[in-house]
């Protein structure tokens, strides 16, 4: 089957969703080719826990009957200690939500393939002018959408990215029932979403218990997979054999039992800086590029930002009478990207890094730090502003600061700055 198009995008998770709708509802021809069939769909790709907040819900008008829960609070935990921050949000049902975005393009006028695998660019000499899928099919348009989530197959084969191995971080998740929500030996989960930072739980990662109402939850861990977060590993154990594991110890889930027909969500997302996400007619958006955050690891919202600012950038690349879908063109979509998805990003990175990094007694005396610190001071350190950040590193965090710098060359520049700051701060 043919077809000509302004717009192809590839893969249907909430950033090629997100993007089909709003280039629809601005009159745009679009298609969107998902790899899955549509009966089962999500299968495969109900990957995600699903935790989003206000500013991802009003910005797209995500309806309550794809909440499955809200919440009330943020809960941190390390092995013995805890923090607790009053903030709102929603735990999603994901595969209703991802219908929801489906019918929301499809009633703008978005047209849906499904059963439909891209496998790679279609170019006339050197011009991408389509998208090949299930080995012999094509469709032709203006501009392409990379939207696939981390398998990537255009952005991979047209050079704009290069997702690395060491840098892929695996998550899994089941919903449980019989989970003792307030234990006395920890913080109250009753509406709250609860990350935990602990080695032994999740090495090189954490944890999470995202409460789904009355005694059930979401329980599942990630972490990035590579031997240096490993450090803390259990030689032989799999994602499965750690959650399985916690499952065993933690006292809340002495009585819990998986909920039967609920089907468990199991993903991967890279936790890198991107370099390029644009080239002639192509883009790449969401996880693709990637755009999930990666310090905790909200990726919906992120993703969904830049679905909406790719159909911006494709907006005003064919709206005038001559189209101009040229890379120099396209590529205000990485500076909108920079500054609405992922304002700064290396900062970001780096907090990452140093918390996947640092030893298990760190995450006590940094939950004690969180408490001392003013919402201001703590907003200002989750957006990645150094002077905050440097306020929760202490003296002894300098060496990992400095193994860091010598590995992270693109990092080099805010690290010299933090170690800077945090000895001035001493
Ligand atoms: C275990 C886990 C828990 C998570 N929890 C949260 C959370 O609580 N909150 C949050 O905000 N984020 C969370 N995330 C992250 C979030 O789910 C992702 O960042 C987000 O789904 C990425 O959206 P995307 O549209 O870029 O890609 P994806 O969601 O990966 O969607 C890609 C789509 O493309 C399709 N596809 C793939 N290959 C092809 C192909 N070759 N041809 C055609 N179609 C293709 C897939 O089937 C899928 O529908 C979690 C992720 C995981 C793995």
């Amino acid at each position: 089957m043919t077809g000509t198009y302004d717009v192809a995008i590839a893969g249907a998770g909430p950033a090629g969703a997100q993007c089909a709708r709003d280039l629809a509802t601005r009159g745009y021809d679009v298609v969107v080719l998902e790899t899955e069939s549509e009966d089962e769909f999500p299968r495969t790709s109900n990957k995600s826990t699903a935790g989003t907040f206000p500013s991802t819900l009003s910005a797209f008008g995500i309806p309550d009957e794809v909440v499955q829960h809200p919440t009330d609070s943020v809960v941190l935990e390390s092995p013995s200690s805890y923090f607790v921050r009053e903030q709102a949000g929603a735990v999603l049902e994901f595969g209703e939500f991802k219908n929801w975005l489906v019918d929301e393009g499809r009633e703008q006028g978005a047209e849906y393939r499904f059963d439909a695998r891209v496998t790679k660019p279609e170019l006339e000499g050197d011009q991408l002018v389509g998208v090949r899928y299930n080995g012999s099919e094509t469709v032709y348009a203006d501009i392409v959408i990379d939207a696939t989530g981390p398998s990537a197959p255009l952005a991979k084969k047209l050079g704009v990215v290069d997702l690395k191995r060491e840098n892929q971080a695996i998550g899994i998740e089941y919903e449980y029932e019989g989970i003792e929500i307030d234990h006395p030996e920890y913080a109250d989960l009753s509406d709250a979403m609860m990350l935990r930072l602990d080695h032994d739980v999740a090495p090189g990662g954490y944890a999470w218990i995202f409460h789904t109402g009355e005694d059930t939850a979401k329980v599942g861990l990630c972490y990035i997979q590579s031997e240096r977060y490993q450090q803390y590993g259990r030689d032989g154990f799999t994602i499965d054999d750690y959650l399985e594991r916690w499952l065993e110890s933690d006292p809340r889930f002495e009585n819990a039992e998986r909920i039967e027909g609920k089907q468990g969500h199991r993903g991967s997302a890279h936790i890198q800086l991107p370099t390029k996400m644009t080239t002639d007619s192509f883009i790449a958006i969401g996880d693709t590029v990637p755009s999930i955050d990666p310090v905790w690891g909200e990726g919906i919202g992120k993703c969904m930002r830049s679905g909406r600012i790719a159909a911006a950038t494709a907006d005003s690349a064919l709206s005038p009478d001559e189209p101009d879908t040229s890379a120099q063109k396209l590529s205000v979509y990485e500076r909108l990207w920079h500054r609405q998805v992922a304002p700064n990003a290396k900062a970001r990175l780096l907090m990452a890094k140093l918390l996947y990094l640092a030893p298990d007694e760190r995450y006590d005396d940094f939950m004690r730090d969180l408490r001392g610190l003013d919402d201001g001071a703590l907003s200002r350190a989750n957006s990645g502003d150094p002077l905050a950040i440097a306020s929760l590193l202490h003296l002894e965090d300098v060496p990992t600061l400095a193994e860091l710098a010598k590995e992270e060359l693109h990092l080099d520049g805010h690290l010299g700055r933090l170690e800077k700051l945090l000895r001035s701060l001493r």
